[in-house]
């Protein structure tokens, strides 16, 4: 039977795969998901050796089933491209036991291009299929990271404009060069003169402004938005657990079969709920480690099933990961729950009315795949510095937190099962924090400075990423009052 895509609050008829990535979010505010976990395509002997981009046409073809299969590989060839700097796309490092899953070779050197790269295709097809000509524009508040992401992702995409708003001293100065630098016919980046919550909370009033939306259309154009939700985003991150298992079978790390444990440094929990995914397909992974940081509300839910929201929110230096409200867990409270979208939707109503649900007894025995875990500061520093020093291999902060969380969980429990770590963002990316985990006496003001003596330390040439912004020329410098969004947009579209 085809995947269609299901609502978890409340039981409206199914979508398509592509209705449901227009979409985004489902009508009654609940998030979509498959109508049915796949099988995996073939034996795990027959996919070991196709290349990542074989691997990901067997993999998503089961979810995007509306597809066809020349839509489908054109977006996949489009995406994980020379974008890359490695053309394994995601290639794996073993240091100190544990084999490390690089998901940071795309274009802004973290984890979220390897669905970013591919979403903005598979928009576009998923409009042409439905019979959509308006231009799609993607508007996109960001605290850094994912909006450039999106906008490396949409750059030069025919048919679809990006704008994305940023808070002007809310953001790293790395962070700030790699969004006004960015280049594209069809990119915006605006600061704001506001806060992260400002930005967002504007962006959301333009989504629901049924009056701006009748005007767009009139116009041929329609809001769309690239937030983690989107099934758009989850289905490409199934791809990269299944590789990370083809490429230990490849290497003769473990045979076909074998038992593997995945580590995920976690957040929203979009990337583990791939991890979940792929198990569920049939793939052999043992446990799935859930790393936290000091934002440890995860961490407390897989110990005694209460998500509890109700407390400080914790800056931390894997800033990715400092979430209070991890939305994608909906997708697998609902699953857990048995599928019952009124039960599911309970919960939710109790975590914005209350801050806190607390799921069934029953439900707990879904949880037994996973083990939550999570590192403070000085751990996840402790760790990136021991590694270092033992292997001479540098991880992030991010990674960091996981790398902490695996090697604890193999002491405390003896399991000593393969450990896979999903390793999110290049060290670049966080050379501040990192170096002063690894060499805190070579730390400098200067960012530029710090990344060559951080290249230096680790041995590793900088990523073209961070070379690339050095030189690239100022391309944005809009300034307006957080008041002033909507005219900025309108300003932009022609309105
Ligand atoms: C987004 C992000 C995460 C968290 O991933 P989720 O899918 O939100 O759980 C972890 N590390 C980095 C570097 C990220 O950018």
């Amino acid at each position: 039977m085809a995947v269609m895509y299901k609502s978890t609050r409340s039981a409206l008829e199914p979508v398509t795969a592509s209705q449901a990535i227009l979409k985004g979010l489902s009508p009654d505010g609940g998030l979509f998901v498959p109508t049915e976990i796949p099988s995996l395509p073939a034996s795990l002997e027959d996919l070991a050796p196709l290349s990542y981009r074989e691997l990901a046409y067997e993999i998503m073809k089961l979810y995007l089933s509306d597809f066809t299969e020349e839509e489908l590989k054109h977006c996949i060839n489009s995406a994980y491209d020379s974008k890359f700097d490695d053309e394994r796309i995601a290639p794996m490092k073993e240091a100190d036991g544990i084999h490390y899953l690089e998901l940071f070779h795309g274009a802004t050197i973290a984890f979220k291009d390897m669905a970013l790269s591919i979403l903005p295709h598979l928009m576009t097809t998923s409009a042409a299929k439905n019979d959509i000509h308006n231009e799609i524009v993607i508007l996109t508040a960001t605290s850094g990271d994912t909006g450039k992401a999106a906008m490396a992702g949409f750059a030069d995409v025919p048919g679809t404009k990006i704008i994305v708003f940023y808070p002007k001293d809310g953001v790293s100065n790395i962070q700030e060069k790699q969004m006004v630098t960015q280049r594209g016919d069809n990119t915006y980046v605006v600061a704001i003169k506001g806060n992260f919550d400002d930005a967002q909370n504007r962006v959301k009033a333009l989504f629901s402004d049924k009056a701006l939306e009748q005007e767009l259309a009139a116009a041929g154009i329609q809001f769309s938005s690239a937030n983690s939700i989107n099934i758009g985003r989850l289905v490409p991150q199934i791809v990269y657990y299944v590789y990370a298992y083809t490429t230990l079978v490849r290497e003769g790390k473990i045979k076909a079969g074998d038992e593997i444990n995945v580590t995920v440094p976690t957040g929203n929990f979009g990337n583990i709920l791939a991890a979940y995914y792929a198990k569920g397909m049939g793939l052999p992974i043992k446990t799935l480690v859930c790393a936290s940081n000091e934002n440890k509300v995860l961490y407390d839910f897989f110990a005694d099933g209460v998500y509890d929201r109700r407390r400080d929110f914790i800056l931390t230096t894997s800033p990715s990961m400092d979430i209070l409200i991890s939305s994608n867990l909906e997708r697998l409270i609902y699953q857990i729950g048995g599928c019952d979208p009124d039960r599911n939707k309970a919960f939710m109503t109790a975590l914005v009315n209350d801050g806190v649900y607390t799921i069934g007894d029953d439900m707990k025995v879904g949880l037994k795949d996973f083990v939550g875990g999570f590192a403070s500061e000085a751990e996840n520093f402790a760790g990136i510095k021991a590694l270092y020093e033992k292997t001479g291999y540098v991880i992030d902060t991010h990674t960091g937190v996981a790398n902490a969380v695996a090697r604890a969980y193999r002491e405390k429990t003896g399991d000593m099962t393969p450990m896979v770590i999903a390793s999110t963002a290049s060290p670049f990316k966080f050379g501040r924090a990192v170096m002063g985990a690894v060499a805190p006496e070579k730390v400098v003001d200067d960012d530029f400075a710090l990344i060559d003596a951080l290249s230096a330390t680790a041995g590793v040439k900088e990523p073209f990423a961070i070379t690339d912004i050095r030189t690239a020329p100022v391309r944005h410098n809009t300034v307006v009052d957080k008041d002033e969004m909507e005219a900025a947009v309108r300003k932009i579209l022609g309105i």
